[in-house]
């Protein structure tokens, strides 16, 4: 039977099966699921007036098309989901304890704190620190690692809790549009001498949103002015009742500044943990979890700071967080203390890894090295791809260059954002060293150590420019808004690679220079009148050949008498020919150019574009 044909192109069409692909795949994936040849699908959806290489990754949109075209389902799976999938290849099921009830052991909440600015978050994330009365041995939490664990004493028995060192939703709301749900407890700020504000309001309905129960803490109690009743009321209207009151929601009042009742705020949370959540987890399985916070440190490589969220977590593990992977090399806690191992809910720096993983990345371990790096690669590849994928019509080096040929821009702006100091100046200088010419020039319009962060995206989109990350990754909404804005962010960990690319988008940019190449000559040896055409030159090509459509020249005596024509018809005998060789005879007419003589020369060139070294 006959396949169907698409356009003209005849692909085999499916009966509405379901095909999953990849955010970012290519028509050569495409292909290889349905089974057919790539080039097949490049011509249908060339019919279709899309023009795509097979190798070329492509959007949603354009996968979505060539589906209903060859009558195929397609479902572009989600990065989650894939993740998800690229774990269960590996057997590893991520997010959930191994093993039955008894297999489970408490573990201490998590907690974020969050408010209105001024309210005194920072301050009370300090007064918790220094009133962490159990561990006083251990002496005061020194380092700032993103997350803390205290000890405090409710009923007679030492309880633990974790605070996410990062105030505000931010970073809570970041993690949680990335799927990880970190945090048990939100701590709702609310100074007593403002009440309840805009972001009061924000940050409780984002811990609603998340199902997190809130602990409420009344603070700046010590200000004259304040009035911790009226908070207890205006929450009340928001659906935060105080125990007191009847309701479920324990208020605290707190005075982070003379680190008032900071032991009743520690408690409340305790309790409410006790109430309301059953915090459990198995301490016996390969270590899981979430990076909370990630930088490159000059002396130390990638440091970052996971929450243990289920198993232990030990020195020599074998790890994968987010891309990064690498062998657990050390743990420190926040008294900068080396430990062995790490157990639920516990938050550690690791150090080892070969990258930086991003904020709410997740992590585990796995049996081997070889693994951690297999799952860390596809995930880099995927990354890639689907950033290559979101590309279609949008600024990228590529564009740069059709802009340039309609004469719009002959600058390449860059933002560049490295891991340190270091690394950023050697790429601002490699990349300035770069010498194309003087038609196109290439300005670092900003530069800076960390993260790519929303700020730069903003940046790059305002002012067109392509954002250089330099073994740094996006933070928080930075990804998301880049993708919305069409700003292209462009990954390295190897200088000289980022040079080169970029040196050779700005050769893309370069105007085609072009040089003339002979092809022919040809002697006139007769001259034909026709009223029609006008002069028709008989002649005998003396060498090369010569060919209809090239530019060509007519020389007498060794001179240019006509420069720059266009051989416009040519013939042998009475048939049209594109070409006439070298001791053959032909018939050739100049485009509007009559002024021939016997004796002539007519030479033939075409103009050739130089390629550029
Ligand atoms: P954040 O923006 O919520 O992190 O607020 P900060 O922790 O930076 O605190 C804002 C201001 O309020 C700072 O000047 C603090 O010193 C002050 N502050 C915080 N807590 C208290 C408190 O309990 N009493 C008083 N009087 N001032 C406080």
């Amino acid at each position: 039977m006959q396949a169907p044909a698409v356009g003209g192109v005849r692909v085999r069409k499916g009966d509405g099966q379901t095909i999953r692909l990849p955010r970012g795949a290519s028509l050569t994936d495409f292909a290889e699921k349905i089974g057919v040849d790539a080039a097949s699908l490049v011509q249908v959806l060339f019919a279709l007036g899309e023009m795509v290489t097979a190798t070329q990754s492509v959007n949603d949109e354009v996968l979505q098309i060539l589906g209903e075209e060859l009558n195929y389902d397609v479902q572009v799976v989600s990065p989650e989901d894939e993740d998800r999938e690229l774990l269960e290849s590996f057997q590893i099921e991520f997010g959930s304890d191994e093993g039955d009830e008894e297999d489970l052991a408490p573990r201490p909440p998590v907690v974020t704190v969050m408010g209105h600015v001024d309210h005194g978050k920072t301050k009370l994330l300090d007064a918790i620190r220094s009133a962490n009365v159990v561990d006083k041995e251990a002496g005061g939490i020194t380092q700032h690692i993103g997350a803390y664990q205290v000890a405090t004493e409710v009923d007679g028995a030492e309880r633990r809790i974790t605070f996410i060192d990062t105030p505000g939703h931010e970073a809570f709301t970041a993690m949680r549009a990335r799927g990880a749900q970190a945090t048990d407890i939100a701590v709702l700020v609310v100074a007593a001498d403002d009440g309840v504000m805009p972001q009061t309001v924000e940050a409780l309905n984002h811990a609603k949103a998340a199902n997190v129960p809130i602990v409420v803490a009344v603070n700046k109690i010590d200000k004259p002015d304040s009035d911790p009743t009226k908070v207890r009321g205006q929450l009340t209207e928001y659906g935060l009742v105080p125990e007191e009151y009847g309701g479920d929601t324990m208020f605290v009042d707190v005075s982070a500044k003379s680190q008032l009742n900071i032991d009743g705020l520690l408690e409340s949370i305790v309790l409410t943990a006790d109430a309301s959540l059953d915090l459990r987890a198995n301490p016996h399985q390969a270590a899981e979890g979430i990076a909370i916070e990630a930088h490159l440190d000059r002396g130390r490589g990638p440091v970052a700071t996971v929450l243990v969220q289920r198993g232990t977590l030990r020195v020599g593990d074998s790890m994968v967080a987010g891309p990064a992977h690498g062998r657990v090399r050390a743990m420190l806690d926040e008294h900068g203390d080396n430990v062995d191992q790490a157990d639920p809910s516990r938050p550690v720096l690791v150090l080892g890894l070969t990258a930086v993983p991003g904020a709410g990345d997740n992590f585990m371990v796995v049996p081997d090295d070889r693994m951690a790096r297999q799952i860390a690669e596809k995930r880099e590849a995927r990354e890639r791809n689907a950033a290559l994928a979101q590309r279609a019509g949008r600024r990228t080096l590529e564009d740069f260059m059709q802009h340039m040929e309609k004469g719009e821009t002959d600058e390449l702006l860059l933002i560049l954002k490295g891991d340190g100091s270091g690394s950023v100046e050697a790429l601002e200088d490699a990349l300035s060293k770069i010498d194309v010419g003087d038609d196109v020039a290439l300005r670092v319009i900003d530069r800076g150590v960390g993260a790519i962060t929303e700020t730069n995206v903003m940046l790059a989109a305002a002012s067109n420019a392509v954002i250089i990350g330099f073994n740094v990754r996006p933070q928080g909404k930075a990804t998301e808004v880049a993708d919305r804005e069409g700003v292209e962010i462009r990954y390295y960990s190897v200088i000289y690679q980022a040079i080169e690319e970029i040196e050779a988008a700005l050769k893309g940019m370069l105007k085609p220079e072009y040089e003339e190449a002979q092809l022919g000559r040809a002697e006139i040896r007769e001259i034909f009148r026709s009223s029609k055409i006008g002069n028709i030159a008989g002649c005998m090509v003396t060498s090369g050949s010569i060919k209809r459509n090239s530019k060509a020249r007519l020389l007498r005596d060794g001179a240019v008498v006509a420069d720059n024509l266009d051989l416009a018809s040519l013939r042998r005998e009475r048939d049209d020919v594109t070409e006439v060789r070298e001791g053959f005879e032909c018939g050739l007419t100049l485009r509007g150019f009559n002024d021939i003589k016997i004796g002539d020369i007519v030479e033939t060139f075409e103009m050739r574009e130089i390629p550029r070294s």
